[in-house]
């Protein structure tokens, strides 16, 4: 049995498991997903800040483009003006009002200066006194002396020796009519002027702009900063990736604050300078952070709410599973045990419908199987034993008692009426526990009880007559004696003795004795008409005969009838000294209405009195009534 479950357990559990394999599949697509849709957006926020990063460093480095070439321009004609005016009369004076024009037309420049060979100021737009100013020893002076190239120079920032403020220098190489180095034309711009023009882009707290020269050199900076400026970058790792090509994106962890960014860079292909954005990637990925965090949030309420459920649809399933195992293992044993049986075993739903009927039917009603799941349980119940089944069944469907036995009869198909001992038991929902019916055990007993009827009447019933026996008597006598009482009946006695029958039995013989007892009960019996009237062999030759609901007058007439009755029989019989034929003498007995004191016993004694009178009186008579008197006193009651 334990084998045959577990087998069931086994087999209905892997579908279980597979729902759990595939709710847990369900849910982590959808978290996967979700996922990889975040991923997606996350990417194409990075992506769009590149974008709009590299599109700012493009612009900027074509305005910082602009404004080296602007003044570059001015330097160009300052320097064409001295190589071919420079020996003109009064040429510093002409100079200096070039410088000036030229300043007055480009604001962002900060200023104008030319410095001879030798490195001594020969002309500003600044209203300084230039005389005692040596700009020898600046790099750019020292690299236009040794270089024979043209081309502008872009500086690195260094303090304004006119005005004490960051500036960047542009210069060109002035040379003499022969070629030789005759000094410097130099314009410079304000770092403020480009860091003034990074502020109005927004790059974040952790963002930057930065312009820096071909070489790494730093020439401005958003947010400022003093220490950075004019320090060289060619050996940072980022700086060695914009080395390689005129624009790009490059992500990188910072040397100094460790903060991962994003920086787009573009190389100005006329001059070198390279602009360079960088945001903060935290920065760039915060609102889609918060907004994912919360979307992120409700896919995985809504898939724990999926997973809650399913588990418990899971387990609900489980559960009815495992009960559905259990009601099929235990239906399989019902059906083993029920079709080895000897006993019709029947299966009763709530309504009275056979659901299952064992094999065993085919003996006990004549009936297969088949022929009678479908019909009603009751059918072919005897009209006899409807009521008290009924009774038990709606007593066992109310739920009052869950086991009962009860014996009725019923038709067999083939041998009539039969009795049937059915033992029942209600059946319950394995869920609900409700009594959902009636298993019935039921068995042929028609043998049994039909012995149990002939012991019964044995007994009860002489042998010899047929009529009721002594016992038998006493038990009604009683009854009766209780039903007048209770009523205000009269009810009555006749002892009936037949004469001299020793001496008959001598004469004739004690099987012809036999006969002639049987005669004269039948005679007897013939008077018997009542419901309540009783005639029985009270022992040997003695009858008694109770008469229900008969008064004196009436018990009289009846002993005189049976007393005639058994004359007219004509059975002769010598030795009898009151006649020739076989008589009875008849002692008769009545208790009249009202007389609730009175017992069997009474009239019993009454009746006895009367016989021995009616014996004493010269036989073949009746005597008394005798009647039990309202002193109690019977005795003394005259002969009617
Ligand atoms: P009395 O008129 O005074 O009643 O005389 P009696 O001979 O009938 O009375 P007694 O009681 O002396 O005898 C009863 C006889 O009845 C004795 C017995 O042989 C006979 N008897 C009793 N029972 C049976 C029976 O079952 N069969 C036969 N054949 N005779 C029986
Ligand atoms: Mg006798
Ligand atoms: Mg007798």
């Amino acid at each position: 049995m334990t084998t045959t479950t577990s087998h069931y357990a086994h087999t209905m559990n892997w579908p279980t498991h597979a729902m759990r394999v595939l709710l847990v599949v369900v849910c982590v697509t959808i978290i996967g997903l979700s996922w990889y849709r975040e991923a997606q957006i996350r990417d194409a926020d990075i992506r769009l800040a590149e974008t709009e990063a590299s599109n700012l460093a493009r612009s900027l480095v074509q305005q910082a483009e602009d404004s080296v070439e602007l003044v570059d321009n001015a330097l160009i004609g300052i320097a064409h003006w001295l190589e071919n005016f420079g020996d003109r009369p009064n040429a510093v004076k002409h100079l200096q009002e070039l410088l000036y024009l030229r300043k007055s037309t480009i604001p962002r420049l900060r200023g104008l200066f030319v410095y001879g060979a030798d490195g001594s100021w020969i002309a500003t737009s600044e209203t300084e006194n230039i005389v005692g100013h040596n700009n020898s020893d600046r790099d750019y002076f020292r690299q236009h002396r040794a270089s024979n190239d043209r081309g502008p120079l872009i500086g690195v920032p260094v303090r304004s020796r006119s005005g004490g403020q960051w500036i960047i220098t542009v210069s060109r190489r002035l040379n003499t009519p022969d070629g030789q180095f005759a000094g410097v034309a130099l314009a410079s711009l304000d770092v403020t002027y480009f860091v003034e023009k990074f502020q109005a882009f927004d790059v974040g707290t952790q963002g930057s702009l930065a312009l820096l020269r071909n070489d790494g050199s730093l020439l401005a900076r958003h947010p400022f900063d003093e220490q950075a400026i004019g320090r060289n970058f060619t050996n940072s790792p980022f700086f060695r990736h914009v080395s390689a090509d005129n624009s790009g994106v490059v992500h990188f962890r910072s040397i100094l604050d460790d903060v991962v960014r994003i920086s787009a860079y573009h190389r100005s292909t006329k001059n070198g300078l390279v602009m360079l954005v960088a945001r903060g990637y935290e920065e760039v990925i915060a609102p889609w952070r918060a907004e994912a965090m919360w979307r992120m949030s409700m896919v995985g309420a809504l898939t724990a709410i999926i997973g809650i459920m399913g588990m418990l649809m899971i387990r609900e399933l489980n559960s009815r599973q495992r009960l559905l195992s259990a009601v099929m293992a235990r239906e399989t044993e019902f059906r083993l045990l029920a079709e080895a049986s000897n006993d019709m075993v029947t299966r009763i739903d709530f309504d009275g419908t056979l659901t299952y009927v064992s094999p065993a039917s085919l003996r006990v009603l004549g009936w297969a199987p088949d022929a009678l799941v479908g019909g009603h349980a009751l059918a072919g119940l005897d009209t006899g034993d409807r009521t008290a089944v009924e009774a038990l069944v709606a007593k066992l469907r109310r739920g009052e008692i869950s086991q009962a036995m009860i014996a009725y009869r019923t038709r067999h198909r083939t041998t009539g009426t039969v009795w049937l001992e059915s033992s029942l038991s209600v059946t319950r929902d394995p869920s609900s526990g409700r009594v959902n019916g009636v298993v019935a055990i039921s068995r042929d007993v028609t043998e049994h009880k039909q012995l149990e009827g002939h012991l019964s009447r044995l007994a009860t019933l002489d042998g010899l007559t047929g009529l009721a026996n002594r016992r038998f008597l006493d038990d009604r006598a009683e009854r009766e004696m209780q039903l007048a009482r209770r009523a205000d009946h009269p009810i009555s006695l006749l002892l009936i003795d037949a004469d001299h029958f020793k001496a008959f039995n001598d004469t004739y013989g004690h099987l012809a004795g036999d006969h002639c007892l049987q005669q004269i009960a039948a005679v007897i019996q013939g008077h018997a008409t009542r419901p309540g009237d009783l005639a029985a062999r009270y022992g040997g030759e003695e009858f008694a005969l109770l008469l229900a609901e008969t008064d004196r007058a009436g018990a009289h007439v009846v002993a005189d009838r049976i007393r005639h009755g058994i004359e007219e029989l004509a059975l002769p019989h010598s030795g009898n000294s009151a006649s020739e034929f076989v008589t009875v003498s008849i002692g008769v007995a009545t208790v009249p209405p009202g007389m609730s004191t009175s017992t069997v016993k009474d009239l019993v004694r009454l009746a006895d009195h009367a016989l021995y009178a009616a014996k004493d009186a010269g036989r073949n008579r009746v005597s008394g009534p005798l009647s039990v008197a309202p002193t109690t006193q019977p005795e003394q009651t005259p002969v009617a």
